[in-house]
């Protein structure tokens, strides 16, 4: 009788979506994909109803497609970024025609990226164990020890990607609240621009509207008291409050689906490594969602690190290697959203204004716009 295997080359901790592309990404070139494990404390249905729509870049399209997890049939693409200021003239287009691609990006649900990621995952080789828990990870003789609640594992690497959202329990270095919850839906309208998403700044945080197949994906980024207003009051009030802060652009809004609050702060570890550990997507940083930023950089972390690890003569070089390439990307992308997220957030009309000026600014300079446009299609790279 063959017993469950307990020793690994590499476990990830962690089966989202920064997990398994990294592990998708390894299995492309892994020799014995069964020496690499993924556990996750979670049942995979139960991750996948997660409420998130996610903005994906060209570039994590990319990098699906590369591991076959690309959700063409489910994605929507976005052609046109509309900015704006509630209240302000000014307002900035970014198109994906100036760039000479087919979109700028495009929207998944969290659980449809799921389902593609776990289809190619179910076919790798690799092996899954859910739901299993990690409860410690320590460093042991040319490796690491992984306690579960299933029993422990050995592996030579343990990558974290267990994820995780503001507000929970972290030791992070960098901890910083933006006293913002985002909620979270599906709204219609009775005039849609079809694959424009909206980015608009209010006095209390950003506001999205992100195309999708019925309608478009709300994150409305404001205080905690509001948004708890906003999350339980009658339909009819959000419908008039959200008309009040996004305008007309869109028309009429007709209805919203269900509404899902979440604790918006950045968390981010100064360092990614720790003997044979390594940290991965939001398990590294957790930042605010304007822009739809945070798991495109998770994703960029996975290419890194199983870059290094490819090239790299031994796994403390590979480590060294990803921490040094992926200082800039994360410096740039944690520091704009965080400037972002309170951009316009209790500032005096005079900045406001001038504020607005600069977004009409940014849209008639190209040399302003391309850099900001790049970071977000692609990141630092
Ligand atoms: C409102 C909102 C909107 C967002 N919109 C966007 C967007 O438009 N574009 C974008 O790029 N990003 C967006 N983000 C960020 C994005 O959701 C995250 O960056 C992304 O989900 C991170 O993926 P991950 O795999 O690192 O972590 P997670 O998605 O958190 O997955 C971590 C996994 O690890 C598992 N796990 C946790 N602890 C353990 C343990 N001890 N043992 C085993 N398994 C464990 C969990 O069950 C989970 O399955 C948004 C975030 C929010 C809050």
């Amino acid at each position: 009788m063959s017993s469950v295997p307990t020793d690994f080359d590499i476990v990830i901790l962690g089966a989202g979506p920064v997990g398994q592309s990294c592990a998708l990404l390894l299995a492309l070139h892994w020799s014995d994909p069964a020496r690499i494990a993924i556990v996750d404390a979670k049942p995979a249905a139960d991750s996948a109803r997660d409420p998130r729509t996610l903005a994906l870049s060209y570039g994590s399209r990319q990098l699906l497609e590369r591991i076959h997890a690309w959700p063409q049939d489910v994605v929507t693409p976005i052609e046109t970024i509309h900015i704006s200021h509630r209240g302000h003239f000014g307002r900035t287009l970014i198109r994906h025609d100036e760039y000479g691609l087919p979109a700028l990006g495009y929207t998944a649900s969290y659980g449809a990226l799921l389902a593609a990621l776990q289809t190619r995952l179910e076919a790798s080789g690799i092996d899954i164990r859910r739901p299993v828990k990690a409860t410690a990870c320590t460093e042991a003789d040319d490796g690491v020890r992984i306690d579960t609640d299933h029993g422990p594992l050995t592996a030579q690497l343990a990558i974290h990607a267990e994820g995780g959202l503001f507000g929970q329990p972290s030791d992070a270095d960098v901890q910083r609240d933006f006293a913002q919850q985002a909620i979270v839906s599906v709204v219609q309208c009775d005039r849609a621009q079809t694959h424009t998403a909206f980015e608009r700044f209010t006095a209390q945080g950003p506001l999205a509207l992100l195309p999708v197949q019925q309608g478009y994906a709300l994150v409305w980024c404001c205080a905690p008291e509001r948004a708890h207003t906003l999350r339980s009051c009658p339909e009819a009030e959000f419908l008039a409050a959200l008309q009040n802060e996004f305008g007309q652009r869109v028309g009429r809004f007709a209805a919203v689906a269900a509404r899902h609050a979440f604790p918006l702060g950045m968390n981010v570890h100064a360092t990614l490594t720790q003997g044979r550990s390594v940290r991965i997507g939001n398990a590294a940083q957790t930042l605010h969602p304007v822009a739809g930023q945070g798991l495109n950089l998770g994703l960029r972390d996975a290419l890194t690190l199983v870059n290094a690890l490819e090239q790299s003569p031994s796994p403390e070089q590979a480590l060294q290697e990803y921490t040094k390439q992926r200082q800039l990307d994360r410096g740039v992308t944690s520091q704009a959203t965080g400037l972002l997220a309170r951009l316009f957030v209790g500032n005096p009309w005079a900045t406001a204004a001038l504020a607005g000026a600069g977004l009409t600014l940014l849209d008639l300079a190209p040399t302003l716009k391309k850099p900001l446009a790049q970071q977000m299609m692609f990141g630092q790279r």
